[in-house]
């Protein structure tokens, strides 16, 4: 009995080994995943640097894209080299971090990643128009367009420090929250639909200590409705 046990684990990582080569031609694994550490990856910029001028600079745009972002990306990476994450996505990484003492620097960085990654896509050069259904659950959760304009601004203005000002999901209701630093609603249960970053770099160049025109001008010409209305009806965290 013990000598057919220990001959069945010593066929195993060849069942294994060959599982995965299997997997790997059929395109069932990804390469990277396997046997790698955790990575963060720096998203591409979805649209050029200058597109969203004049309401953000170019100027803003490569320090923030290009020193801030890919400096939290970096940090991540490094601080992940220590293991413990292998395999593991930036929202699993967040939810097992979040909140402990221990984590809080790989949470920071990883949280940073993730809502800077967010935040370029909430954007969009001209707008664009907005979808009915977004419109119809704004104007239904909020009173009106321009009372959800209104919260957001003064979320966005009492939000002392740095921090993320965002339109999110609780539940079936829309929301708006802020968070402080590197917090994300997705260590919260709340899944987030619309961000403005709201730390300084992001808008001082172009507004110094202004940081409601930021806003204002954010809301008013670069949202993408149409993330929002995707975001809206996906199922991703
Ligand atoms: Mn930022």
């Amino acid at each position: 009995m013990e000598k057919h046990w220990i001959k069945k684990v010593r066929y195993l990582p060849n069942i294994v080994c060959l599982v995965g080569a299997i997997s790997l031609a059929l395109g069932l694994v990804e390469c990277s995943n396997i046997g790698e550490k955790a990575t963060i990856i720096q998203e591409p910029l979805p649209y050029k640097m200058d597109a969203l001028k004049p309401y953000i600079s170019e100027q803003t745009m490569r320090f923030h894209y290009g020193k801030h972002y890919a400096g939290y990306v970096d940090k991540a990476n490094q601080l992940l080299k220590t293991g413990g994450f292998e395999g593991k996505t930036a929202e699993e990484i967040i939810a097992l971090t979040a909140g402990k003492k221990e984590y809080t620097s790989i949470f920071n960085n990883v949280a940073q990643a993730w809502n800077h990654a967010f935040f370029w896509k909430c954007l969009k050069p001209g707008g664009g128009t907005i979808n009915a259904e977004v419109a119809d659950r704004i104007i239904k959760s909020f009173g009106s367009f321009d009372k959800f304009k209104q919260k957001f601004l003064e979320a966005a203005k009492s939000r002392f420090g740095s921090g993320w000002t965002w339109l999110v999901l609780d539940g079936d209701k829309l929301k708006i929250v802020t968070t402080g630093n590197a917090d994300t609603p997705i260590a919260h249960g709340l899944k987030p639909l619309f961000t403005v970053d709201v730390w300084e770099h992001a808008y001082y160049l172009d507004y110094q200590n202004r940081r409601a025109d930021y806003v204002r001008q954010v809301l008013n010409h670069l949202v993408n409705w149409d993330f929002i209305a995707s975001r809206l009806k996906s199922k991703q965290a």
